[in-house]
């Protein structure tokens, strides 16, 4: 073991992986003696090579003890490991004694690390003997999965990162890049400012990835089918088709591109809604360069028709051979950490572990014979959506939920907790204390946190990378894997005797070996005998990592053009043509999209400890164009209601021209913690794909309605507001407190009363309040001695006051009357401009700050921006946003 391999740097910070998405950015943290932590990125991790992006940049600001799961509790009640770990067993034994093995199930998560998963996995399949094991990795990326297999015969991705940096082209599909995953776009725009790729971004929005787009098709939701099946028609007709190697590495060609030859280029345009011109320009370029990378994410994967999305792309790699080599092939990004690790343990309910095949009888029996277990799941078990209908309706009446959150994340997420409600027995491990979920669990297991566990995950590009312990686990939390393995051994269960996470690494690695011949690309025989000293020493690594060392091509699969199937040659999937297009009707007349924003990660259990990373989207938003929010009455600002037939979300609406016309978009993020009513997967339908399983949560008809608000507010407070006592509200963290947006349909008779609710104070002795009857605005600040306790602004319209400057107010003094009023103002003084809403969270830096440059500085490059103000130099995770100010600014300078 070499110790630099674990620490690196001054003062041994450690080498870390970073918990957030699946890029696998290679992290630097060193505790420091005031108890904080500092964070850098890794400059020698392959991933990143010393980038973080904002989220990643913020992490030694998510680390507090604030809302973190402290000990066991049974029935809301604390209770000591052995009683909880012993109801659980004892509960899982009798409910499967009397119902059978598929009367459980465990729902976990791409969060945990490989080795938690290895040992859930092995507890369910091959010991409790049921496959009622899935992830909420089935929203992410399953229709990926599923495509992979069908046509490489395993779930390989061809190709790794350095590939997306040796394209001539890259064609992004479904894939905010900018925003999902900053370090890999951030290696791209280096690519494109060095050696001029040509990025094309096929999106039904303007996302912030478009702005290094050379051509950006806003394409009908659900017709990116049509799409590639008739850039399959156009590769045959324009002769750029590979023949010899289809010939001699694939199957069913002649299939798929009669299926493409029934689109053709007119189908295309006639599904697609693109222009004739628009679509010409996008097959050209792709007959043009031969080294294409396609890059694929959640747009295309969360669809009731992913999988056949999946090959549709795939399809166009095979007929022109741009597969397994330098800068070719298609490319999946996951959205989670260690997605990729959970597929390799099996952490699907349709998957064995090392991935074997569920239905293959000798597969079944190579797992049982090298676990000795006493049995094996022989069939496949139920995906995500099928889990919780199973909960639903009394067929799952114990489940296990591991660090994740499905109350807000699934679709049709109230039904979802109804299930939750009425299940016999919920356990949920977790690391934070209150979720959404955690709110229904009989019994709740503290689950160590990221900086606390040890580990390895795997990245987008199959680099296994360790995630390492830098600090204590708080109170008494503990590993995932020592959960899980001790319950096994209270339900009498042999092979769960794991000294530590590098046992278990090692076992996973020795079964995907076995039997194996070359036979599953996934083979790590080379790390089987790592022993503790070269666990700790791990460096990252692709797999596969066979005993012999060998991995050519830099690590990319199929570069021979050899494949996983029966017969060694890829298969082609003669792909539907047919849009996917869920039924509208003159309610319902406009299409869901759901996603993520650049600073917040899953359902903010994290990323809002940050304050920062409140800052540049504090609220829920529902982003709309102008000639739809025109039809539907609505003006900037103003509070809408969302509603599908499912369910309702409330959000401020968003008027953009990047929207497409007749689709709106909402953020994933928002629970009920953090807002009134804003967890939109509970409006998405998430109908699921047939072979894959994958929710469909990009495409629900829904209605968008004024909220009908008279009043809104805004409020600061020190301490987290109890009760708040409005129709809509939204709450996020700042430094020194809370900050609060708030609306009302009708206003209460009493604003003096209802300020000294909001603020928790008794009396008004410290409460200074500024009316206007007339124009319906009041103001009020709250001191306890010479600091601000809370503030609140009532206007008749969205408050236009500084958020900044209030927020701030919460770290100031105010000793004379003076300062008190002018902290009313809402706004700094003439001398102190106000920054505006925060674009660049490294440096705050405002967008009126950035505007200013612009037309003031002259500041017309990101570049420029960023000598002037500083803004973007560091983590670059908001230069597309700065890139779309400057753009958005010139275009209206020019009108
Ligand atoms: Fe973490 Fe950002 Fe890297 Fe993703 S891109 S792994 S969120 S630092």
């Amino acid at each position: 073991m070499t110790a630099d391999a674990v620490t690196s740097g001054a003062g041994g910070a450690v080498r870390t992986t970073c918990p957030y998405c699946g890029v696998g950015c290679g992290v630097l943290a060193r505790p420091l003696p005031d108890g904080s932590v500092e964070i850098s990125g890794d400059p020698d991790h392959p991933a990143n090579f010393g980038r973080l992006c904002s989220k990643g940049t913020a992490l030694g600001e998510t680390l507090s003890l604030d809302d973190r799961l402290l000990t066991p509790t049974i029935g809301g009640k604390t209770a000591d490991w052995n009683s909880a770990l012993g109801l659980v067993a004892r509960t899982f034994s009798r409910t499967i004694a009397e119902h059978g093995p598929d009367s459980v199930a465990f729902y976990v998560s791409g969060q945990l690390l490989t080795e938690d998963y290895y040992v859930a996995n092995k507890l369910m399949k091959g010991f409790i003997g049921s496959a009622n094991i899935d992830t909420n990795s089935r929203l992410c990326m399953a229709s990926t999965v599923a495509g992979h297999r069908r046509a490489f015969g395993s779930d390989t991705v061809p190709g790794t990162y350095e590939d997306l940096e040796l394209a001539d082209l890259v064609v992004l599909v479904g894939s905010n890049l900018a925003w999902c995953h900053p370090v890999l776009y951030q290696r791209l725009v280096a690519a494109k400012e060095e050696r001029g790729t040509k990025v094309v971004v096929i999106d039904p929005r303007r996302t912030a990835t478009a702005e290094i787009a050379d051509l950006h098709l806003a394409l009908a939701p659900g017709s990116d089918i049509a799409l590639f099946n008739g850039l399959l028609d156009h590769l045959d007709r324009a002769g750029v088709i590979d023949a010899n190697y289809i010939n001699a590495h694939t199957e069913g060609f002649a299939d798929a591109l009669a299926t493409a030859r029934a689109t053709g280029f007119d189908g295309a345009v006639t599904q697609t809604e693109l222009s004739a011109e628009a679509l010409s320009r996008f097959y050209a370029l792709l007959a043009e360069n031969r080294k294409v990378v396609t890059v694929f994410s959640q747009g295309v994967n969360q669809s009731q028709v992913g999988t056949d999305k999946v090959n549709a792309i795939i399809n166009c790699h095979l007929a022109t051979g741009r597969i397994g080599k330098p800068g070719m092939g298609p490319f999946s990004v996951t959205g989670q950490p260690n997605a990729m690790g959970g597929r390799e343990v099996g952490g699907l309910a349709n998957m064995l572990a090392a991935h074997m095949e569920i239905e293959s009888p000798a597969h079944r029996r190579i797992l049982q014979t090298f676990w000795q277990s006493p049995r094996i799941a022989d069939r496949p078990g139920l995906k995500a959506v099928d889990l919780f209908r199973a909960v639903g309706d009394g067929r799952i009446k114990a489940l296990w939920i591991m660090a994740t959150n499905p109350a807000v994340s699934m679709p049709q997420a109230d039904t979802v907790v109804e299930a939750l409600r009425a299940c016999p027995f919920v356990v949920v491990s977790d690391v934070t204390a209150e979720t959404d979920t955690a709110r229904h669990a009989d019994v709740l297991l503290p689950a160590a946190a990221w900086g606390e566990k040890d580990g390895t995950v795997t990245n987008s590009e199959r680099r296994i990378s360790r995630q390492r312990a830098f600090l204590p686990p708080i109170g008494e939390a503990r590993p995932d894997w020592w959960i899980i393995a001790r319950v096994a051994k209270l339900m009498g269960f042999n092979g769960f005797d794991y000294g530590g996470p590098a046992d278990i690494f090692q076992e996973h690695a020795a079964l995907t070996t076995v039997a194996n011949n070359g036979s599953r690309s996934l083979d790590l025989g080379g790390l089987a005998h790592l022993d503790n000293a070269g666990y700790a020493a791990f460096e990252p690594t692709l797999w596969p990592a066979p005993a012999s060392g060998d991995n050519p091509a830099g690590g990319r699969q199929f570069s021979e053009g050899k494949f996983n199937t029966p017969t060694g040659r890829a298969r082609f999937v003669a792909t539907r043509v047919a849009r996917n297009e869920p039924h509208r009707d003159a309610d319902r007349d406009l299409i869901l999209n759901t996603g993520r924003i650049r600073d917040q990660w899953h359902t903010m259990t994290r990323t809002a400890k940050a304050p920062r990373l409140m800052t540049h989207i504090a609220e829920p938003f529902v982003e709309m164009h102008t000639a739809d929010a025109e039809r539907h009455g609505l003006a900037p600002d103003k509070l809408v209601r969302v509603e599908s037939e499912h369910g309702t979300m409330i959000g401020r609406v968003m008027i953009t021209e990047r929207q497409r016309p007749g689709s709106v978009f909402a953020p994933i993020h928002w629970t009920d913690r953090l807002s009134s009513m804003a967890r939109i997967d509970a409006v998405v339908t998430g109908e699921p794909d047939p072979v894959s399983g994958q929710p469909q949560l990009k495409h629900t008809p829904v209605s968008v309605k004024p909220l009908g608000e008279t009043w809104y507010g805004f409020a600061v407070l020190r301490q987290r507001p109890k009760r708040i006592a409005a129709d809509y509200w939204s709450m996020a963290q700042s430094r020194g407190g809370w900050r609060v947006e708030m609306a009302g349909i009708t206003e209460p008779g009493d604003w003096t009363e209802w300020a000294r609710n909001l603020f928790a104070i008794e009396d008004d002795t410290d409460l200074l309040a500024v009316h206007d009857v007339g124009a319906r605005r009041h103001r009020f600040a709250a001191f306890s001695d010479d600091a601000l306790h809370a503030a609140l602004f009532i206007e008749p319209q969205p408050v236009s006051i500084s958020r900044g400057f209030t927020s701030d107010g919460l770290t100031g003094n105010f000793p004379s009357p003076s300062d008190r009023l002018r902290l009313l103002a809402g706004r700094p003084g003439a001398d102190q401009p106000d920054p505006g809403a925060i674009v660049c969270s490294c440096f705050e830096v405002g967008a009126n700050q950035i505007i200013e440059a612009i037309v003031g500085g002259n500041c017309l490059t990101v570049e420029a921006v960023g000598a002037s103000l500083s803004a973007g130099t560091n983590c670059g995770s908001c230069r597309p946003d700065i890139q779309r100010i400057i753009h958005e600014r010139t275009v209206k300078e020019a009108v």
